[in-house]
């Protein structure tokens, strides 16, 4: 997303002329520890959370490292076991890869074609030796919502803590830590108009979490190395703002991503939508556009000057089919057609109608040329 112009104008004296150190006593630094600790008053308002439980990071990719390596490393001696799904972004998938090559015994629980884990299926899953349960909030590629809630019921039941993943969420959702029952929650300020670089692990108090870079007492001993003031100035106002913008633009964006959806399957034929048509972001599109390679369509989409994805923006560029799709069952020759539009709230119907022209004759162009065409099927 964009930084909103509201965020940079908020975050630009603690570049030069609030530069305080905030761990620093002089009245220059006091006034940065202030900027800092009004900035998670704001980021534990949009949980519904306490400001003592929020740690900042380096975005989300940390926050989910430190919250899945934190408690592995804290509860060794509790057991050795996580649950996790298949679908997990790459920022938990490979940090859970890197722990069983450590000791770690990993569950990846697989999804129905929709997205969604089986709640069964986690129960059985569970062992004596669990100690942590991670499972995203919504899924990056395909926008589904995982029950977050009802996963935290099992957890809570029995004794174990349960982390989520809710990048793709906070600021675009509504979340109340304790209705979802999580011990543990990353977020990342780039996807709702914050800067890049920044962002938060959100731990209950009492939840025990070793930390992962060592250094001095920052952050209460769970993060240390002096603290990023402007982008953390820059994360507590976009979480103001999504606070008190976000139904309206949930609203707006919803709309324009069903105009979208609709458009699409109206104007090109062999589409198959991917995720849950109900449990879903409203801002995110993964459409199958059947007999073409889904990276061709972006480059022919860029050209038209529109920015698109396939799979996740991070796994671009690699040749596997997205695990996602993979997971919920998609063949792979299916799944190589993967487009992925994403909507903000500087989107336009214009917008959505460009796309919309754009589109059709971009994809018949590609059909007639590929060998993946349907003509030369
Ligand atoms: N988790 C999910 C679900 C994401 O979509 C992303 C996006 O990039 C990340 C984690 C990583 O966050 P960051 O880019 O802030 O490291």
């Amino acid at each position: 997303t964009p930084t909103d112009p509201r965020v940079v104008e908020a975050m630009l004296p603690y570049f030069t002329k609030q530069y305080g150190n905030p761990s620093s006593i002089y009245k220059l630094a006091q006034e940065a520890h202030e900027a800092k600790e009004v900035a998670r008053e704001k980021v534990a308002r949009i949980l519904r959370a306490k400001p003592e439980e929020v740690v900042f990071t380096s975005g989300g990719t940390e926050a989910d490292n430190l919250a899945v390596k934190g408690v592995a490393y804290a509860n060794r001696e509790k057991g050795n076991h996580i649950v996790t799904s298949q679908i997990e972004h790459h920022a938990v998938l490979n940090v859970c890869k890197w722990l069983e090559t450590q000791g770690y015994e990993v569950t990846y629980l697989g999804v129905d074609k929709y997205g969604l884990v089986n709640l069964e299926e986690l129960r059985k899953a569970i062992t004596a030796r669990t100690i942590l349960i991670t499972i995203m909030q919504a899924n990056n590629e395909i926008g589904t919502i995982e029950p977050i809630s009802k996963i935290g019921e099992i957890a809570r039941e029995r004794g174990i803590y349960l982390h989520t993943d809710a990048v793709q969420t906070v600021g675009k959702i509504p979340i109340v830590v304790d209705e979802l029952g999580v011990d543990l929650l990353s977020l990342s300020a780039h996807k709702f108009h914050g800067p890049k670089g920044v962002g938060a692990l959100y731990i209950r108090r009492g939840t025990r979490v070793a930390p992962l870079i060592h250094g001095g007492h920052h952050e209460r001993n769970r993060r240390a190395g002096t603290e990023n003031v402007p982008a953390i100035v820059g994360l507590g106002k976009a979480c103001a703002i999504a606070l008190e913008e976000g139904e309206e633009e949930t609203r707006k964006v919803k709309a324009l991503t069903e105009r979208l959806r609709k458009g699409i399957l109206d104007r090109v034929d062999d589409i198959i939508v991917n995720g849950h048509p109900e449990h879903r972001l409203h801002n995110t599109l993964n459409v199958c556009v059947e007999h073409v390679e889904g990276e061709s369509v972006l480059l022919n989409l860029d050209m038209a000057g529109i920015a698109a994805s396939t799979g996740s923006a991070c796994a671009s560029g690699s040749l596997e089919p997205s695990h996602v799709l993979s997971a919920i069952g998609v063949p792979p020759e299916t799944a190589r057609g993967s487009v992925r539009f994403s909507l903000g709230k500087g989107t336009t119907r214009a917008d959505v109608d460009f796309v919309l022209e754009a589109l059709p004759p971009i994809v018949e162009k590609l059909r007639a040329m590929s060998p993946l065409g349907k003509l030369n099927h």
